[in-house]
């Protein structure tokens, strides 16, 4: 976007942006409008600290790959203490951030636009969860057994992109059950929907997920239990090496979790591998039913899924793979197109109906989200167009979900409206929406200025400044957001109108002014910077 010479603020002969006049010489450009929401004392100098502070309660946080701090000055977030960001800095950064971030973000248009408020209820829930101590680890595969049952993890991730989480978020973890959904997406995208269900149904099973059973016609039952995960490797790159077999799987993992830590568990592996009659037997019987594509190695394929289960993530990335399941396959962080989207719609629909050994019946009915649980204690669950979730908890109930895991589920969809069912339901509920809601009309945003001054809420009242709202709109009987501020006694508020150039002196259909209506309010602040601004009754 064109900057005019007024804007630039290191020049002493030049206007201050947070002094150029939103009256004068044309609009002001959205950049112009964004930096005067943050710089509320109107120096014109931004300190990086509020900057960052602003980003990171919506949920952008420093470390993410679509913005670029370079353009700050700032290489370490440690330094910023003391540094301040022109207008031509903070412009800069905004014009080389990925896509419209910044401007989404500080206009409050990205999809959970209170991303602090839902971050709180995030953590209330972490912390109730928590509480729960019941369960068991897995031991059937020793390494396994290892792992401390303290281990605690919520991590979240928006279709924007906004994250957040909770508790032992960069410890990694196996993921074991939960390659089963990736490798079908993998399968999938190699192969298509067809030839895929050539050899592995799309049914519930109804019994154990490592049950030495196929369907009618001598299938697995669906790619979501072992003998189907099990199908699904033997249909990941056939023809290549096994070593690049397995590079493109976890290759796979690390773009959809946005370039995230993703590894391997040797031991795991070796210990899986052990104690692995169960999936040989799977395997043999497969096989025996002529269930595999031709030309497939049975030893190869059982190494290759036992190695799958085997890698290793941390809550924070996997949860940034379910948001770019929530997002049909784009990954929110880079915005590379991973999967197709009716790869991630085939592959949602399973992880609805199985994903969750023998509670997908149960889960399905009371959280209504597609999800996918593994062993080691992950849990991976998808709120399509809204966010990813993982949940890391390796105390196990006995169907092998994580206890806490699915409590935590449990209290996602009693506080938010995220069962897929209940938008038949809304009105009936209590159920907090947190999704972005758009201002469409002239009235909404009358609405939205007059509730932010009523209420005292600064983060609102910025939002509403930087998408470029008038600060003098009027409701019916001629109130403004000055009167409302000043009725309710919000000193703030009133002092961020006045510094983005509000009229002091409106009046309302009965002739009262803001300064009228704080002095029968006895709202002594108020009274105080009113006055200091020429303001009358
Ligand atoms: N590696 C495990 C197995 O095949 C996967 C178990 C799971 O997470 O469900 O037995």
């Amino acid at each position: 976007m064109a900057r005019t010479s007024k804007q630039k603020s290191q020049n002493a002969d030049v206007v201050l942006p947070s002094q150029a006049s939103p009256q004068g010489a044309g609009l002001p450009d959205e950049e112009f409008r964004l930096f005067s929401s943050l710089d509320t004392t109107g120096s014109g100098l931004l300190p990086a600290k509020r900057l960052i502070d602003a980003l990171e309660t919506l949920g952008i946080l420093v470390d993410d790959p679509r913005l670029d701090m370079s353009r700050l000055g700032i290489d370490n977030v440690r330094d910023v203490a003391d540094l301040s960001i022109s207008f031509e800095q903070f412009s800069s950064f905004v014009q080389n951030s990925k896509s419209t971030l910044i401007k989404d973000a500080l206009q409050g248009s990205l999809v959970v636009p209170d991303f602090d408020a839902f971050r709180a209820s995030l953590r209330d829930m972490f912390v109730a969860t928590k509480k729960n101590t019941s369960g068991q680890v897995a031991n059937y595969i020793p390494q396994l057994g290892r792992v401390s049952p303290e281990n605690f993890a919520v991590s979240a991730c928006t279709i924007d992109g906004q994250r957040t989480s909770f508790g032992n978020s960069t410890t990694p973890f196996c993921i074991q059950s939960v390659c089963k959904p990736i490798n079908y997406c993998i399968a999938l995208e190699q192969f298509g929907e067809e030839t895929v269900h050539k050899h592995v149904g799309r049914e519930p099973s109804g019994i154990g997920f490592n049950s030495l059973a196929l369907n009618s016609v001598g299938l697995p039952h669906n790619p979501m239990i072992n003998a189907g995960a099990i199908m699904m490797c033997s249909m990941i790159r056939p023809e290549e090496a096994m070593a690049d077999r397995f590079d493109s799987v976890v290759d796979m993992w690390r773009r959809l979790g946005g370039g995230g830590h993703v590894g391997f568990n040797n031991a795991v592996y070796l210990s899986e591998r052990q104690t692995a009659d169960r999936n040989f037997a799977l395997g043999y019987f497969m096989r025996e039913k002529n269930a595999f594509p031709k030309g497939t190695n049975l030893i190869d394929t059982l190494e290759f899924y036992f190695q799958c289960c085997s890698i290793e993530t941390t809550s924070d990335v996997m949860a940034i793979v379910a948001a770019t399941l929530a997002n049909g396959g784009i990954c929110p962080l880079t915005g590379e197109r991973i999967l197709g989207s009716n790869t991630v719609k085939n592959c949602l629909s399973l992880m609805s109906s199985c994903g969750m050994y023998d509670f997908s019946g149960e889960f399905a009915f009371l959280v209504g989200l597609p999800a996918k649980s593994g062993v080691g204690g992950g849990l991976m669950v998808v709120v399509p167009n809204v966010l990813g979730l993982c949940i890391w908890s390796p105390a196990l109930d006995n169907l092998g979900n994580s206890v806490r895991g699915v409590e935590f589920c449990k209290r996602l969809v009693e506080t938010f409206n995220f069962h897929v069912f209940d938008s038949l339901a809304s009105g009936t509920s209590n159920k907090v929406d947190p999704r972005q809601k758009r201002i469409n009309s002239h009235a909404q945003a009358v609405t939205a200025l007059c509730y932010a001054a009523a209420t005292g809420d600064v983060r609102e009242m910025r939002h509403l400044i930087a998408r470029g709202i008038d600060l003098n709109m009027a409701d019916y009987d001629g109130r403004t957001a000055m009167h409302l501020a000043a009725s309710e006694g919000h000193a703030a508020i009133i002092d961020i109108l006045i510094a983005r150039g509000a009229y002091v002196n409106p009046r309302d259909r009965w002739g009262n002014t803001p300064l009228g209506d704080a002095r029968s309010g006895l709202r002594a602040d108020v009274i105080t910077v009113l006055e200091a601004n020429n303001a009358i009754v």
